[in-house]
């Protein structure tokens, strides 16, 4: 299949590598529109495997998996970032592929990101590349206390830790099995925000409002998004910065920038996800184009229209401790209650088993206000316990 046949139209097969809950909701944008789906993704009962048309089940890097998803998609994207790169420099010059490997890449690990933001001349926090016991012995003073954090596969706050003292940095080191790692100086967070862009391979890029967002456990807990959110300089900055870092990747897809502000209000860039977010999810039922349709959107090289806030938002995660509310057996949360309150709208991932932590839905509440949104939403979390 050429590379370049693009627009893809409605009634081809699109591919995402990965079956969680953010290749469902590509799936069930992809179908909306009049796709066929295929997920690959080696767990039998994944979400986005359940709900697609075709599940390839298989190893991200098994060549049988691939080669079948390549001569049944037009073209295809991922759901996470860890996908192997040997994954996507397989289905290129096979189908359409969007992220590229290279801008995967980058995601991938935290030294390469940061090293992209300085090219961008997008501050990020101070850092240095913890990779041999040399620089980690001269890691210096002034990134304590900080965070140690493994340059690859950490998510969700797993992979790091906390250090006061270059002794503690030795000792978290060595628990990382001496992993490479970066090591950032902690900052005083004011609040946290990102923002969404959906880039095409045109280099024109649209994005959604910027997301406000709270953090329990190094897990994203709620999203808030309406006008009055952030200072409109603040929100300016962070729009240009996410442009920046997109534009010069060359990115064609949906990407997520992250970003701190520091008390003082300094905006300071946090990390990039090359694809939909967590913090992007309210955007299903407050935005007239949700990031899963833009996802698409980039994908088949169709049009980007900039998309519209008709509702302000909020968005609850729901982890897998809810259902451990009323005691060690799950039980599921009071949905029926949930849902009798103003502008709800449930989604759960079909996951069969909550675990502590484990992220089985959330809850966009919409509304024609902050206030009302925030009103509903402590309603809400209330009943959810
Ligand atoms: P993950 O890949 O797990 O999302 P992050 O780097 O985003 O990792 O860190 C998770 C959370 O930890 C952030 O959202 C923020 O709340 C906190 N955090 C991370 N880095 C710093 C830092 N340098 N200073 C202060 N807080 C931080
Ligand atoms: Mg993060």
């Amino acid at each position: 299949m050429s590379t370049n046949m693009l627009p893809i139209l409605p009634g081809a097969t699109l591919g995402v590598l990965g079956g969680g809950q953010l290749g469902r909701m590509f799936v069930h944008a992809a179908q909306a529109m009049g796709y066929f789906t295929v997920v690959l993704d080696p767990d039998p009962a994944s979400p986005a495997g359940r709900v697609s048309h075709h599940h390839i089940q298989s190893a991200y890097d098994d060549p049988d998996g691939l080669r079948q998803l390549a001569s049944l998609c037009a073209a295809v994207t991922t759901e996470f970032e860890n996908v192997p790169a040997v994954a996507l420099a397989a289905l290129a010059g096979r189908c359409t592929v969007s992220p590229a490997a290279r801008a995967v890449a980058v995601a991938q690990n935290r030294a390469e990101e940061k090293a992209h933001f300085t090219t961008c001349g997008v501050p990020c926090a101070p850092y240095a590349v913890i990779e041999t016991p040399e620089q980690m012995a001269s890691a210096d003073q002034s990134l304590f206390p900080g965070i140690l954090k493994t340059s690859r596969m950490g998510y969700d706050g797993k992979g790091q830790a906390r250090v006061q003292t270059p002794a503690e940095l030795a000792t978290a080191w060595d628990a990382m099995g001496r992993a490479p790692c970066v090591l950032e100086q902690l900052l005083p967070l004011a609040l946290e925000c990102s923002v969404i862009v959906a880039r095409g391979a045109d280099g024109h890029s649209v994005h959604l409002p910027l997301q406000r967002n709270l953090h329990r456990d190094g897990i994203l807990a709620v999203t808030e998004v309406y006008e009055e959110n952030v200072p409109l300089a603040l929100m300016q900055q962070a729009l240009a910065a996410a442009k920046s870092i997109a534009d010069e990747l060359e990115y064609v897809g949906v990407l997520c920038v992250e970003f701190f502000v520091l008390e003082g209000g300094r905006l300071v860039v946090n990390e990039i996800a090359p694809r939909p977010h967590n913090s992007g999810h309210y955007s299903v039922d407050a935005c007239d184009v949700s990031q899963f349709e833009l996802q698409v959107r980039t994908l088949a090289g169709l049009p980007l229209t900039p998309p519209r806030q008709h509702s302000a938002a909020i968005m609850l995660n729901l982890l897998g401790d809810l259902w451990f509310a009323q005691g060690e057996a799950p039980q599921d949360p009071p949905w029926a209650q949930v849902l009798a309150l103003p502008g709800t709208h449930l989604h759960l991932y079909g996951k069969e088993q909550a675990r502590h932590g484990r992220k089985m839905g959330h809850l966009n509440v919409t509304a024609a206000s902050a206030a009302q949104a925030r009103s509903t939403a402590l309603q809400a979390a209330a009943l959810l316990g």
